[in-house]
């Protein structure tokens, strides 16, 4: 029996949530679902939005399927994140035939961006300028010190050598397992900002040292982001720091179709944990008709993490029908389905 904890998250969130745990469980996988009390719910019996209780049946579980949160639940998730150490962030964008891609070709898209999940600017120490007590020197030769731009504020971007490796390491690993390109990009700013991004470069090319069988490549980050919309195909594996990751993989899953595509996974040593790389999606919450498919793609990544490959590859198939049949699809993709009714399809092609 596995144990999977389940947190369905705020506004629309858990429209895509319920109904995808609902199929999964209906596959008779040997899953059991556990539901920790967290956000408002749980301040309200318990005075606070993340209780000890909580903390122990994610503990307790195998991995935990987290939907969106817009903030009461932000609590658990930081705890899914920084306490479970889950440094790599897994964001595939891969074309299902059928979805509403806005490129001419986007046929044989099937890349996989990596996202450190701890550092860079996701540590948030922010600040006035006017505190910092020792100026630091800026890389231009016009002024000598950030302090004499004027008043204003700082954010800090970390760049560990443990936190790259380990991320980096990750990306070949997975290169590896793939049934890809076995090609590893590494991307970032290390031009315009050399002692940061110029380490997580300089960390991918000592540890591509170790992975001979794997293709490796280096763009800055604009040029990356160019080379992504107009050659989508050519790439595999690509690991980039947070806030670049953040980013480009919401530009990614446009690439696929838009954010109702876009699956995730968040692995660390000792722990990982699932939810679709999307947000609650507020603007639609209510109305039923929520893109199920991140949530179901992440749940396939959840099912293979916890040794279920067979009943992961029968959903993707099924997915993959819904969409090249295109009859029951939702409206982000151009169709009238509920979430419900696209859930039933990929049940009935299952
Ligand atoms: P976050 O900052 O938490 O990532 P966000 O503010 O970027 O969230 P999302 O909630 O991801 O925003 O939504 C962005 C847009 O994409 C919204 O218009 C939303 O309705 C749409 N969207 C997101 N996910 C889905 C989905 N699964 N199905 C349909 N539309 C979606």
């Amino acid at each position: 029996m596995k144990h999977v904890a389940v947190i369905e998250g705020d506004d629309a969130s858990p429209e895509a949530v319920r109904p995808t745990i609902e199929f999964i469980d209906s596959l008779n996988l040997g899953i059991d679902w556990v539901y920790p009390r967290v956000g408002e719910t749980a301040e309200a019996e318990h005075g606070s939005p993340f209780p000890a209780a909580s903390k122990k049946q994610i503990d307790a579980a195998d991995t935990t399927f987290f939907g969106s949160t817009s903030g009461s639940s932000a609590a658990a998730l930081m705890y899914l994140r920084w306490g479970k150490q889950t440094f790599a962030n897994v964001r595939p964008a891969v074309y299902l035939p059928g979805a509403r891609s806005p490129l001419a070709d986007p046929q044989g898209i099937d890349l996989a961006i990596v996202r450190e999940n701890l550092e860079d600017l996701y540590v948030r120490a922010e600040g006035d300028l006017e505190t910092l007590s020792d100026p630091a020197p800026t890389g231009t030769t016009i002024r000598r010190s950030v302090k004499e731009l004027g008043a204003g504020r700082y954010a800090i971007k970390v760049i560990t050598e443990m936190g790259s490796e380990r991320v980096i390491r990750f990306a070949f690993d997975l290169a590896r397992s793939r049934e890809g390109q076995r090609r590893v990009t590494v991307t970032s700013k290390y031009n315009m900002l050399p002692k940061t991004d110029g380490l997580f470069r300089e960390i991918a090319y000592a540890v591509a040292d170790d992975y001979p069988d794997i293709e490796f490549e280096c763009f800055i980050v604009d040029d990356f982001a160019c080379r992504l919309v107009r050659e989508a195909q050519r790439f595999d594996v690509v690991v980039m720091p947070n806030l670049y990751g953040d980013i480009l993989s919401d530009a990614a899953a446009g690439l696929i179709g838009g954010l109702g595509l876009a699956a995730s996974g968040c692995y660390g040593e000792s722990y990982a944990y699932f939810e679709s790389a999307h947000g609650t999606a507020p603007d639609i919450a209510g109305q039923g008709i929520i893109n199920p498919t991140a949530n179901l793609l992440s749940a396939c990544m959840m099912l293979e993490h916890l040794d279920l490959m067979e009943p992961a590859v029968r959903i993707r198939a099924a997915i993959a029908t819904v969409y090249a049949d295109g009859t029951d699809l939702t409206p982000d993709q151009g169709g009238n389905a509920s979430t419900l009714e696209f859930c039933s399809a990929v049940r009935r092609h299952i």
